[in-house]
């Protein structure tokens, strides 16, 4: 019996253990060894911010390909790699992103209702959005500063807050809780990639710069002797500082609140003091690019929009190649601008820091003959940027245009930038009233000719720079106002010997807002001349576009290519445009912002098949920030630019005119920008009284 129960209960024993045996098969939950390895990798602080709940969360979601290798926001690019390394992946370097504060109004934009115990940002926004008159800027109740768990935000002394950047992991809780967008996760590239929007804190100078420069905040980095932190973040909008700061007519200045007060704020003086103190020192600053995404992209031209879009494509990782149909890069900076206003030995230093980067550059190579759109898809070109400037000059359709001297002014300064034999005589008639009429004019009195200036308006019409007007006054060019060239008269070798010239008088405004020069009848008069450079305009050659006779791309009706003008993709998905090839003959920092958005849309295109623009974007003036009167602001003087050399000198040298602000001149101009955002602005700079620098703006 005793045996029959044993024997019994063995077989239960064993039946169980089968079944158990079977069920551990059946039932068990296999666990992804790599899931604790990632695990045992990550900070380990369970911060969440990475989004998925806690390390665990986050090694899953790894070994899952929901997340990447840089998953863990507080682990920097050491994780990153053991990470990648456990999941058999390749880890270069993880962009260093933070919380950056885009609103530098805080208690200085003005109440418009009191919410009495409504002290969180998001309850107050809720209310009619909120207490402050500005629609963009900070509420100041710092919910901010309650949903960083990292304690990386605080809030400044003037009411907006102050990110610590060591401390920010850029886990966006405080972009998340931020009604009003006033923070950002940012990173390079998102910064390179980032249009101007109506939700951005747009002081009147930002919103105007074509380049979209950040002003504002390299004066304020100025101010604090970051001048490094400053050539940052023009870098991040534009690559050549040094040559902007000696050539832009600063538009940015003409809409600076400080000019309802006295003078405007030397906004280029600041820029050019900060490029130059960079030249000076001897040592380049480190600019940051995104690894390597072996992408190539055809640049054909290598002025200032091609070489502003190869700029910010090496930056978001790509390889671009420049191709260039001149010996040197430049452009117009080089073969139209002279030396006396941008020495070539700054130029050259400017262009080799960028294409130190890593920019391949075929010089000599002409678009159009040498290479077409076929020839570099075939070369494995993925997309192109055209940027070949308007160089084919308009014509005055007179007798005799075609004379011995009678040239145009850009061919004239083109030889002098090449350093060949000009063959400009003694008495010289420039035709025009632009820059290029201007460059013209001086380049000849500083070759020993005495120059007579042709306009058909008056001085205040001439779309030239003041301070170049001013310039050939004082090195005594003549200006022949309300005239108009009718005839070049020649000699039997068919010289020119004079221009016939009919007089005019200004009647009604044109489409160009200017009053129409009309001619007076039987004034016609003659002036002596045995060189005459015409300079009435140009046009982009365009020529080149065709292949066997056809071209794929639009011409507009003012003879430029036509664009998108957000994106400026062409009619070719993959060919893109900027600069005077697109906009007709503009202005250097146009040239260099095109160049970015290019550059922007080229990224878009490569990644995500299409370009395409936030439907904030910013392209007017955003009409409410525009005052006529800024009240309570005491009058500080604005410093005046250097001349290098004497006015009596001048006209026998090329040698730079001006030089650049001193740093304690830098350091008063910044003090007299107000800080501008939106609708706001330091009200408290009354005569006299101590700048003080604001001390607690910590964003890199
Ligand atoms: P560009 O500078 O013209 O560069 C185009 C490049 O493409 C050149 O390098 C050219 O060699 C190359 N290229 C042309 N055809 C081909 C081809 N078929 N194949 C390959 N490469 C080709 N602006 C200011 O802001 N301030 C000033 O003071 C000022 N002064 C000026 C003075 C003069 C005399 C001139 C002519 C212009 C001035 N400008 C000034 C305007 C400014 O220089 C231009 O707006 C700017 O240079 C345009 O840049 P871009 O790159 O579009 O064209």
């Amino acid at each position: 019996m005793i045996t029959a129960s044993v024997l019994v209960l063995l077989g239960i024993g064993f039946t169980a253990a089968v079944i158990l045996a079977v069920a551990s098969k059946v039932l068990y939950v296999y666990e992804d060894p790599r899931i604790a390895q990632v695990e045992s990798v990550l900070a380990g602080a369970n911060c969440g911010g990475c989004g998925y709940p806690g390390c665990a969360g986050a090694a899953q979601g790894v070994v899952e390909g929901k997340a990447g290798a840089t998953v863990c926001v507080i682990g920097g690019d050491q994780v990153a790699t053991n990470v990648a390394t456990i999941m058999g992946l390749e880890f270069s370097s993880m962009e260093k992103q933070i919380a950056f504060v885009d609103c530098t109004g805080g208690t200085r934009a003005e109440d418009v209702y009191i919410y009495e115990g409504a002290k969180d940002c998001r309850a107050q926004h809720l209310l009619y959005s909120g207490s402050k008159m500005c629609p963009e800027g900070c509420l100041g109740y710092g919910t901010c500063v309650t949903a960083c768990q990292f304690g990386a935000i605080e809030m400044g002394p003037n009411g907006y807050p102050v990110v610590d950047p060591n401390l920010c992991t850029a886990c966006g809780g405080c972009e998340q809780v931020c009604p009003r967008g006033v923070i950002t996760i940012w990173g390079m590239t998102a910064r390179i990639m980032h249009l101007n929007e109506t939700t951005d804190c747009l002081a009147p100078c930002r919103q105007r710069c074509p380049g979209q420069i950040n002003i504002p905040r390299y004066i304020e980095q100025v101010s604090r002797g970051d001048y490094a932190g400053a050539l940052e973040t023009i870098r991040e909008r534009i690559p050549m500082p040094l040559s902007i700061g000696r050539v832009c007519p600063h538009p940015c200045e003409d809409v600076c609140r400080r000019g309802h007060v006295d003078e405007p704020v030397g906004i280029n003086m600041i820029k050019r003091f900060a490029a130059d103190w960079e030249m000076n020192s001897g040592q380049r600053l480190p600019i940051s690019c995104a690894p390597d995404t072996g992408r190539k992209i055809a640049v054909v031209g290598g002025g200032p929009a091609g070489l502003s879009c190869a700029f910010s494509l090496r930056r978001l990782g790509h390889n671009p190649t420049i191709f260039e149909s001149m010996p040197a890069l430049g452009g117009q900076l080089r073969y139209g601008i002279p030396e006396y206003r941008l020495p070539k030995d700054i130029l050259n230093w400017e262009i080799q820091g960028i294409i130190d980067l890593g920019i391949d550059v075929e010089y000599e190579k002409f678009f159009g003959t040498d290479f077409t759109l076929n020839s570099l898809k075939k070369d494995g070109y993925e997309a192109v940027f055209l940027g070949i400037g308007a160089w084919m000059n308009m014509t005055l359709r007179i007798e005799n245009e075609e004379a011995k001297g009678v040239e145009t002014g850009t061919e004239f300064l083109t030889k002098v930038g090449l350093g060949i034999e000009t063959g400009i005589n003694k008495k010289v008639v420039v035709i025009g009233g632009g820059n290029t009429a201007i460059d013209t004019a001086r380049t000849g009195v500083r070759l020993g000719a005495n120059v007579t200036l042709m306009y058909r308006r008056t001085r205040d019409e001439m779309p030239a720079n003041i301070e170049e007007i001013i310039g050939a006054e004082e090195e005594n060019v003549n200006y022949l106002f309300l005239a108009a060239p009718t005839r070049i008269v020649t000699d039997d070798s068919d010289h020119v010997t004079h221009v016939e010239y009919i007089e005019m008088e200004l009647g009604e405004p044109d489409d160009s807002g200017r009053r129409r020069p009309i001619p007076i009848e039987g004034s016609e008069t003659l002036i002596e001349a045995d060189t005459v450079y015409t300079a009435i305009g140009q046009k982009p050659e365009l020529s080149c576009l065709y292949e066997n006779g056809t071209c794929d791309l639009e011409e507009t009706r003012w003879r430029t290519l036509g664009a998108d003008s957000d994106t400026l993709q062409t009619a070719l998905p993959h060919v893109f445009t900027g600069g005077d090839m697109h906009t007709g003959p503009a202005l250097v920092i146009t040239a260099l912002g095109e160049g970015r958005k290019a550059a922007r849309s080229i990224h878009q295109y490569l990644n995500e098949d299409a370009p395409h623009i936030s439907a904030n974007t910013q392209r007017e003036m955003i009409d409410y920030t525009m005052f006529t009167n800024v009240p309570d602001v005491g009058l500080r003087d604005r410093s005046k630019m250097p001349n290098l050399i004497e006015c009596d000198e001048r006209t026998c040298t090329f040698k730079e005119i001006e030089g650049a602000i001193s740093e304690a001149e830098a350091k008063h101009e910044t003090c007299r920008c107000l800080r501008c955002g939106l609708t706001c602005y330091n009200r408290d700079l009354v005569d006299g009284q101590e700048c003080i620098v604001d001390e607690c703006v910590k964003n890199p």
